[in-house]
């Protein structure tokens, strides 16, 4: 078993679409990256890369590099699962959870859990996303970004069903 964490924070923007989890989210700005910005499946890639060994997500989807330029997170998700294929691993389960004042993550939720299980091709019951406000508080809380965090649990290569 190895065990990875994950973190990640887009500034929020105008004229940006609000995409995370894989789901776009209505809302009066978007997060700012390079790709489409989905700080919650960077950091669930970095959680992966983390527990795998195999660096973090710059270092295999550099924000420099223009075949990533506005690509769907969904896809570096798929990416990174095909490199832990690769080296044996599966992922037995993750948990994360994001951080932002607004708008509410509690309708978006089972899609994101779903976006993200079908990425990795684990059942959505191992996928569990949860999100917390700060109360106002900081950068989040003035509603100038949002954050993400996630852990994942890895092992051997597991068959289909076992988790
Ligand atoms: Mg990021």
């Amino acid at each position: 078993m190895r065990t990875g964490i994950g973190f990640d924070f887009h500034r929020l923007v105008e004229q940006r679409a609000l995409v995370l989890g894989g789901v776009s989210i209505p809302w009066e700005k978007g997060l700012l990256g390079h790709s489409d910005a989905d700080a919650l499946i960077h950091a669930v890639c970095d959680a992966i890369l983390g527990a795998a060994g195999l660096g973090d997500i710059g270092v295999h989807f550099p924000d420099t590099d223009p075949r990533f330029k506005g690509i769907s997170s969904l896809a570096l998700l798929q990416s990174t699962q095909r490199m832990l294929d690769e080296k044996g691993l599966c992922v037995v389960n993750v948990d994360a959870v994001v951080l932002a004042d607004a708008p509410q993550m509690a309708p978006h939720r089972l899609q994101m859990q779903n976006n993200i299980a079908r990425a990795l091709d684990i059942p959505p019951t191992a996928v569990n996303i949860k999100a917390t406000t700060t109360e106002g508080c900081g950068m989040i809380g003035r509603g100038e970004g949002i954050g993400a965090m996630a852990t994942v649990l890895l092992r051997l290569k597991c068959s289909k069903g076992d988790t």
